[in-house]
């Protein structure tokens, strides 16, 4: 027996180690800077008599780092060698893979190329085939089909991994001939249709990409972000059509999302009443919102009751066409937003101001002189965030800021002042809301800032929208959630390719389609 503290240096036996330590394990090895930490006996070992010929060679691998891990033999094998125990090997791997209504015929390893530089690595081989039932089935109806050929021959699919252990199953992979879907893949019990890893896996991709940075997801499973991306979108679609996430909808809103540079759009549609993303497609045209009221279908417009949106003409033409009993509401998110456009409008012209002023100042960078702002104009540069953010969330800094542009800029400081305005009358609802806004009206339309004096004229054009949002009390915060995570979303999805895939992980985190992770 060996003690933990193990010296990796010297071969001969040191003098004896008084006290009890716990036995080295081989599944187990110590790094030797943690050694005085965990024993404080360092350097020393204890040895039973005569087991130095014994262990020898293996033992003193410990502390030169982990050794390679024991590989398992092959299913087959085993179940030659201990009669009647194959069938609960079987069933075991069955688990740990994930593939159940499967016959697992072989359990084998190999060292492969690993094709990321870092030279051949432990690769875990399961052989496997559908059970009877399941075999030659259709990969889109799943009905049971005649053979048309062997396909591609035999291919793999990657499985979770088994402790550090890439592990693969790797089937053979027949077209069946399906009247209404033609020659086709068969379907395989263990994985979806068309994907290259198995169920378990892309389930667990799918549960870390709502809950993860893009950097873990890639690092622990180790696939690249667009395979990511991949399998979100088939994971996503494949819940959404296992799902009704129409049913009981009475209160939408209808908004649209920039997600890519060069005006690409997506149009998200929001429960009023869960706060769920039910809906979303690329474009930004009456055609992308016909699609969904098609998709709703005829009865289901008859139920819709509010209808939420930011004005545009694309949203409002159709919304009246297909539900026309739908009140359409102004979201309060767009016009306190509108609010906040204006307001940085202010701020830059009173950082433009201040720059002209002079504070700035003059630094060349290689051949080009730059104008660096200096005093005023550098704070005000700093203070977009003070201006933007709701009072309640500022932070002492914020605070002090806003202070300051009180003091010294009285103009950016009644911008300031109109937004939050705006934003009481939401808050305010009903009529008690709807006074506000006739006073707030006043107070823009003589405010001499020509931003807000423009804003109080298409408030004026939106108002029996704006109205209805008040009297019908539709919730800011809600939209304004949803909208955020949105936004973070897509900034996180800007590796994704394919809409697809971004619709799929918005769908996934907002939409609460995200998958149970696999075996829980
Ligand atoms: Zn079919």
């Amino acid at each position: 027996m060996r003690c933990w503290a193990v010296d990796a240096a010297a071969r001969e036996p040191l003098p004896g180690c008084r006290g009890l330590r716990r036995a080295a394990v081989p599944w187990f090895p110590v790094p030797w800077s943690l050694l005085p930490a965990w024993t404080g006996c360092a350097g020393r070992r204890v040895e039973a008599a005569g087991s130095k010929q014994k262990n020898g060679q293996r033992e003193w691998q410990l502390a030169r780092g982990t050794p390679s891990p024991s590989v398992v033999s092959g299913v087959s094998n085993h179940r030659h060698q201990r009669k009647g125990n194959g069938v609960r090997s079987s069933r075991l791997w069955g688990k740990l893979l994930g593939c159940e209504g499967t016959v697992i015929e072989d359990v084998d390893w190999c060292e492969e190329d690993s094709g990321d530089g870092s030279g051949p690595a432990l690769r875990l081989i399961v052989r496997v085939r559908p059970h009877k039932r399941l075999a030659h089935r259709c990969g889109i109806c799943g009905g049971k089909r005649p053979r048309y050929d062997n396909g591609q021959g035999r291919r793999r699919w990657r499985a979770l991994d088994l402790g550090t252990v890439r592990a693969y199953l790797e089937a053979e992979a027949p077209r069946v001939s399906c009247p209404a879907h033609g020659v086709i893949t068969a379907a395989v019990p263990w994985a979806r249709h068309g994907a290259a890893h198995t169920r378990f896996f892309d389930d667990q991709v799918a549960w870390l990409a709502a809950a993860c940075s893009k950097t873990t997801i890639t690092a622990l499973m180790r696939i690249s972000w667009r395979t990511v991306g991949t399998i979100i979108a088939r994971v996503a679609s494949e819940a959404e059509a296992a799902t009704d996430r129409f049913a009981g909808l009475r209160r939408i809103g209808i908004d649209e999302i920039s997600y890519k540079r060069g005006h690409k759009y997506l149009v998200i549609v929001v429960d009023h009443d869960t706060g769920m993303l039910i809906w979303a497609a690329p474009g930004r045209e009456t055609k992308t919102l016909h699609a969904f009221f098609d998709q709703l279908g005829g009865e289901r417009c008859k139920l819709l009751t509010h209808l939420s949106a930011d004005g545009a003409d694309w949203i409002a033409g159709p919304a009246a066409a297909r539900a026309p009993q739908a009140v359409l509401c102004a979201d309060p998110f767009h016009v306190v937003s509108w609010a906040t456009g204006a307001l940085d409008e202010v701020r830059r012209e009173v950082w433009r101001t201040a720059r002209q002023a002079g504070a700035t100042n003059v630094v060349r960078h290689r051949s080009r002189t730059i104008r660096l702002s200096s005093g005023d104009a550098k704070s005000l540069a700093r203070a977009r965030y003070a201006l933007w953010k709701n009072p309640e969330n500022l932070t002492g800094r914020q605070e002090a800021k806003l202070a300051w542009i009180e003091k010294t800029h009285p103009y950016l400081y009644r911008a300031y002042l109109l937004k939050e305005g705006l934003r009481t009358v939401f808050k305010l609802k009903g009529d008690e809301g709807k006074h506000a806004l006739t006073r707030w009206l006043s107070w823009a339309a003589r405010c001499r800032i020509p931003e807000f004096t423009e804003l109080a004229k298409k408030i004026r054009q939106h108002l029996p929208s704006i109205h209805a949002t008040l009297d019908h009390g539709l919730s800011n915060g809600l939209i304004e959630s949803v909208n955020t995570k949105i936004r973070v979303i897509t900034r996180m999805a800007f590796g994704f390719h394919n809409p697809a895939a971004l619709i799929g992980l918005a769908m996934l985190a907002l939409g609460g389609l995200r998958p149970a992770l696999p075996g829980r």
